[in-house]
């Protein structure tokens, strides 16, 4: 098994280079839109009839487009013809995204340096690492695909990179998760994972928000669109952290409550905002977690809800009344905890209990967090504090 991630490095160029790389880009579409045409006219998709049929053709009517360029045109290209089928005809614009194979293409990411193959010889550009991409530099590069912004005149390189991914955990031990507002996610273990800050920044853009609804001008909702979405990285950010703790913590397993769960949205009586906003975030946390745990190997599981908040979780019985806002005091054994590691309790032996687990870790669909963690404002300050609880 291995884990595979894409990262996308801006690429610094002189205006001569950027005009022999568009220059390449365009003739390689054109190339490619030739290819896929003859592929889909004569109903094949096999590189050997493909390459046999139109390589030569092709060199001897572009000499200039370096054959490493060429074959990778025809690969994706083959691809292309049997992704859709026969169907319909692949087409590409003139700044369509190429891809470049290995040898064409050569990355370094610690000299941050970048030769690529064109149609006048090897193309050489440098690149900021944002520091998020550090991690990465170790990693075995795969593909790159090289690709023009148009509006931002710029090119980009999104390379593939690939790692092993680590033998799992060998403890099977499972850690319960339990997501909520004012403690964002309560573990097992007896971790409280809180934001100071992140209170007091949600209040600020809920006054902000009410002055300029109230308002009602054009440049007052262009304002409100900005702050609503500065308020998002805020929580991105939150939520990436306190996910990267939780998915290093010792367990092999973690599981968390199934977020299709009625609870979840009943717990949070707040302005309705607030409870949009609150699951959209929820959601994000588990995202994150699928994703860093999968990095070191663990799964996620989900669990089925139901009375996680209710129930004791030292003797098992459920009533309604043992839980009061953040106490919970079991009635029949007279149990006392913070209820929302009774909750975050349960959900782990849940997790034990096979039967009530609803899924195993879906593949997770790469989720590039630090794009949206860009921009964020230094201003707040993270700040998640470890209470013990008994
Ligand atoms: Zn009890």
């Amino acid at each position: 098994m291995n884990v595979d991630r894409t990262i996308k490095l801006k690429m610094d160029l002189s205006e001569y280079d950027k005009e022999t790389l568009k220059l390449t880009m365009s003739m390689s579409n054109h190339v490619f839109n030739e290819i896929a045409r003859y592929g889909f006219e004569n109903h094949t998709c096999s590189m050997v009839s493909i390459h046999h049929a139109t390589y030569y053709d092709i060199r001897g009517r572009y000499p200039e487009l370096p054959c490493s360029i060429l074959q990778g045109i025809r690969d994706v290209a083959c691809e292309a013809l049997k992704g859709v089928e026969h169907k319909k005809l692949p087409k590409s614009k003139q700044f369509s995204a190429i891809r470049y194979n290995k040898r064409v293409c050569n990355i370094n990411l610690l000299d941050q340096t970048v030769t690529l193959a064109s149609i006048k010889g090897r193309v050489k550009a440098t690149f900021p690492i944002p520091e998020y991409y550090k991690q990465y530099l170790v990693w075995e590069i795969r593909t790159s695909t090289l690709g023009y912004n148009k509006q931002q005149d710029t090119f980009y390189l999104h390379v593939t990179i690939r790692k092993p991914s680590p033998e799992p955990t060998r403890d099977n031990e499972i850690l319960g998760i339990d997501r909520g507002i004012v403690n964002i996610a309560v573990t097992s273990s007896n971790d409280f994972f809180r934001s100071k800050s992140i209170k007091n920044v949600r209040a600020k853009y809920a006054y902000l928000r009410a002055k300029l609804q109230s308002k009602g001008t054009r440049s007052a909702k262009k304002l409100l669109r900005k702050i609503s979405r500065k308020e998002e990285r805020f929580v991105t950010w939150v939520n990436h952290n306190i996910s990267k703790e939780i998915a290093a913590m010792p367990y092999g397993v973690l599981a968390i409550e199934d977020l299709t769960s009625i609870r979840v949205q009943s717990r949070m009586k707040g302005v309705k905002f607030t409870k949009k906003l609150n699951n959209w975030s929820f959601y994000q946390i588990e995202q994150f977690l699928r994703y860093k745990a999968e990095a070191f190997g663990k799964s996620v599981i989900t669990i089925d809800p139901c009375y996680t908040s209710q129930k004791c979780s030292k003797c098992g019985h459920i009533y309604k009344g043992n839980r009061k806002g953040n106490s919970f005091h079991c009635v029949k054994c007279g149990f006392q905890i913070h209820a929302d590691l009774n909750a975050a309790r349960n959900i782990a032996i849940l997790g034990k209990s096979g039967d009530s687990r609803r899924t195993v870790t879906s593949p997770y669909i790469a989720c590039d967090y630090a794009e949206a963690c860009k921009g964020i404002d230094a201003e707040h300050s993270y700040n998640a504090p470890h209470l013990s609880a008994g």
